[in-house]
């Protein structure tokens, strides 16, 4: 069965009012989308709700982030059973301004991820490596670390609710997209890689989707790449641009 294209819009710590979420909401509820996209959106969790409300029914909500716990003594966090509970369906985990600037481990993130799909939720699970590290030649060692972290704590049958957003840290919110030929080649790096540690169906069908400076302008060459399934979008997803990212297989 072919992988569905799949959209993410990453809104981050934005928009800072809610008056800024309508014209957003506005923006994609207009919008003429290809209905054979997967379409998910994740505003800071204080709107999760809110937008859900207002966004066209053929779009999903995501929170950017989760606990490990379910409830408890644990002030600050979102538990995944309560994101459940609310009815919110994804989860961003592990990106990597969660992995540099609250330095969070690969063993924090595949323990969320674990809790999460846990709690019934499915995962964006963001992995990928810095500039120092590809510069090193260390890319496919980086990627594979941050996966083996969750194959430890994952069974074979968790991986249909694990959508891969490979994110090389230096792309991110920098404008230095990847080139398709460096988004390919770790997008098939990490196939073999589930192919190899978890299993050939599980390559086949789990989405790798790419992230980092993608814009209405390099996702269509990107989007033409056996091994990208889709986009997470951090700027320009706040962007009427974010509508062409959409559509970007059309
Ligand atoms: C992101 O935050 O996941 C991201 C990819 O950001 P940007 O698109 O701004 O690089």
């Amino acid at each position: 069965m072919p992988r569905q294209f799949f959209v993410g819009g990453n809104f981050k710590m934005n928009p800072s009012t809610r008056e800024q979420k309508k014209d957003i909401v506005k923006i994609l509820n207009d919008a003429d989308v290809d209905p054979n996209t997967e379409v998910v959106i994740a505003p800071p969790t204080l709107y999760v709700l809110s937008l859900a409300d207002i966004l066209r029914k053929d779009f999903k909500v995501a929170a950017q982030n989760a606990y490990i716990k379910n409830s408890g003594a644990f002030t600050g966090e979102i538990s995944p059973a309560q994101l459940a509970d609310a009815g919110v369906p994804y989860v961003i985990l592990g990106h990597s301004e969660r992995r540099t600037l609250f330095r969070e481990t690969s063993e924090l993130v595949a323990q969320k991820t674990r809790a999460a799909i846990d709690a019934g939720l499915s995962a964006i699970l963001c992995i990928g490596e810095t500039l120092e590290e590809r510069e090193a030649g260390k890319c496919t060692q980086i990627i594979e670390t941050q996966l083996q972290a969750v194959v430890r704590v994952t069974k074979e049958a968790n991986w249909s609710k694990i959508v891969i957003a490979y994110e090389p840290v230096w792309a991110i919110g920098t404008g230095k997209v990847a080139t398709t030929a460096q988004a390919q080649e770790a997008h098939g790096d990490i196939r073999k890689f589930l192919h190899r540690v978890v299993s050939p169906a599980v390559a086949e069908s789990t989405r790798v989707i790419y992230g980092g400076s993608v814009s209405a302008g390099n996702c269509g060459e990107l989007a033409k790449q056996p091994d990208v399934d889709g986009f997470l979008v951090g700027g320009a997803s706040l962007k009427p641009e974010f509508v062409n990212i959409i559509n970007s297989r059309r």
